[in-house]
């Protein structure tokens, strides 16, 4: 089984998707179970629908905070966020919007597809709506009153493009990537695991699975999120 000694790597970025969090019994979009199997997203996760039903967009996303909210971090989340405390140079980049990251203690996290625990404001940009159940506390912008949405990436909205180009600079600052629980499917974000390839640093997929960028990653950590981290980047190695 391959180790990774993180303090031998100056800069490091773990990069995560959907699969982190399946563990903690967060649903994924798609396949049997998946969100989209419930919801058509044309109705419930896009600006369009926003326009039209504001209030149905805001109830589906207060059921998937409420869901979030009962999810523990997992041993995975722990694991990075321990890694962090101790070494200066470790970035979380992730396409996930549970926030489960920052509840296991990262601070250093990149939000490629925004947050489900903030809203925004089209003129006033991004506010936190912290809760533990689920329900929205506001619903207008403080400051000019428009109805707020949530801060995430809808299928109709684009990256928002300085946290793209944060990533961008972190990978680029990096000598190691680590890529854990994503398909590689969804851009731009996929497109990040080309550019720590072609920067020729040393680059890891953990995934039970091969994916559509296995081919990019020079190791492969074959096995689940919650063992393979803890096991292959292992703490009193320090
Ligand atoms: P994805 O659902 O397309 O792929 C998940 C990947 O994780 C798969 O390759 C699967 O083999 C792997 N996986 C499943 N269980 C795993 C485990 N226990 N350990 C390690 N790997 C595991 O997810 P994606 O690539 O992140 O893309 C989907 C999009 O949907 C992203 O934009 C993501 O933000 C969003 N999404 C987010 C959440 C969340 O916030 N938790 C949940 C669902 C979807």
């Amino acid at each position: 089984m391959d180790t990774f000694h993180l303090l031998d790597h100056d800069r490091v970025v773990f990069f995560t998707g959907a699969g982190i969090s399946a563990e903690s019994g967060v649903p994924t979009y798609r396949g049997s179970g998946g969100i989209w199997s419930q919801y058509r997203w044309q109705e419930v996760a896009c600006e369009a629908a926003f326009r039209i039903d504001p209030d149905a967009v805001l109830r589906f996303h207060e059921k998937r905070r409420a869901l979030v909210a009962a999810c523990p971090p997992n041993p995975a989340h722990c694991h990075i966020a321990s890694w962090q405390q101790r070494h200066a140079g470790i970035t979380v980049i992730t396409q996930n919007t549970d926030g489960l990251h920052q509840r296991a203690g990262s601070t250093d996290v990149i939000e490629l597809h925004g947050s489900l625990w903030r809203l925004r404001c089209r003129e006033h940009g991004p506010m936190a709506d912290v809760s533990s159940d689920g329900a929205y506390r506001q619903t207008q912008c403080p400051a000019c009153n428009a109805r707020l949405r949530p801060d995430i990436t809808w299928f109709d909205d684009a990256v928002d493009v300085a946290v793209f180009h944060a990533a961008s600079q972190a990978i680029a600052a990096a000598d190691l990537f680590v890529a854990v629980g994503t398909s590689a499917a969804v851009w731009p974000a996929a497109g990040l695991i080309d550019e720590a390839a072609h920067r020729g640093i040393s680059t890891v997929e953990i995934n039970p699975q091969e994916t559509g960028a296995s081919a990019a990653f020079g190791s492969h950590l074959r096995g689940l999120a919650s063992v393979m981290v803890p096991r292959c980047f292992p703490l009193d190695n320090s």
